[in-house]
């Protein structure tokens, strides 16, 4: 197509380039309007306790409530909101409303999601105070962070971990197993848990790969005394079979989809 039309091949890929760069602008001017009108929603998708199935927890996820497309998942906003430095006003945002839930249901834990990029040394004495505010419990709140998303011996990130372990917040290492350095982040940071990815649940309980990996991760954070979280459990069977290699909790559409919070505290009910 790009020779017919006469130009390289380059061409074309400089006309998708500013594509992508155009609908960035646009996506990037809309959020910023969105955050001042107040679009962004909080949906929340139970955590349980894979041994017996009682509720746990709930992890926190970012919605945006478009007036005209609709209601958007973070796949197709978060990362503009990366690149515009604009998600930590969005993580700020989720952990305010999360932290309202807490107050507001008194049994409930909540894990909110976090960039590492937001861990800039002014993280853990926000939510240090925010708790303190409103008199919550700090381990009814777990930080999740991106592995992909951490940066290795940063003295910054390291301390505001520390900061938040002591405090008693949960940190949780999210989408365990796709990032690059995994095991040297267990042996440096301060975390108090991890969480497979979902990727290595799907192709659970027949694909052997998945099987060992999933089974080693376990044990794995039993060795190193870390709570064990798998998401994406989509089956019964899939629930059944991580149990059985000790898995402590998990997520995923077998045992709720994200919801917002009436779905979970049905207008009037109060508590967990
Ligand atoms: P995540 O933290 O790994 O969250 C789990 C994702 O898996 C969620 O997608 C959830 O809806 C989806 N999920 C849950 N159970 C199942 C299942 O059984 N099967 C399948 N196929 N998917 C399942 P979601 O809500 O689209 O979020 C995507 C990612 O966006 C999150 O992945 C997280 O990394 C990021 N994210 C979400 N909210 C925030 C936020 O407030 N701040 C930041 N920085 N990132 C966020
Ligand atoms: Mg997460
Ligand atoms: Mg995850
Ligand atoms: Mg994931």
């Amino acid at each position: 197509a790009a020779k017919a039309a006469g130009g390289s091949s380059c061409r074309v890929f400089t006309d998708a380039l500013r594509e992508r760069a155009d609908r960035r602008l646009t996506v990037e001017n809309d959020l910023r309007r969105a955050l001042q009108e107040g679009e962004l929603r909080v949906h929340y998708q139970p955590v349980v306790d894979l041994r017996d199935g009682h509720r746990t927890g709930f992890e926190a996820l970012v919605r945006w409530a478009h007036p005209r497309r609709g209601l958007l998942l973070p796949e197709q906003f978060l990362d503009v909101a990366e690149d515009a430095g604009l998600v930590g006003l969005v993580d700020g945002l989720v952990l305010e409303e999360s932290l309202g839930f807490l107050t507001r249901h008194p049994t409930a834990r909540v894990a909110v999601n976090t960039s590492a990029r937001c861990l800039d040394g002014t993280f853990a004495p926000t939510v240090a105070r925010d708790l303190d505010r409103r008199g919550l419990a700090p381990d009814r709140l777990t930080v999740e962070l991106l592995e992909g998303s951490l940066v290795p011996g940063d003295p910054v990130t390291e301390a505001e971990l520390r900061d938040l372990a002591a405090l008693g917040v949960g940190v949780l290492i999210d989408d365990f197993g796709t990032g690059y350095s995994t095991l040297s982040y267990l042996r440096r940071l301060p975390v108090t848990g991890l969480k497979l990815d979902r990727s290595f649940v799907a192709d659970l309980p027949q694909d052997p790969g998945s099987d060992r990996i999933a089974a080693a991760v376990a044990r794995l954070a039993d060795d190193f005394g870390l709570t064990s979280t798998c998401e994406g459990v989509e089956t019964a069977d899939q629930a059944r079979h991580l149990a059985a290699q000790g898995w402590q909790s998990a997520q995923g559409f077998h045992f709720g989809v994200p919801g917002p919070e009436e779905r979970w505290f049905p207008a009037g009910a109060q508590g967990a």
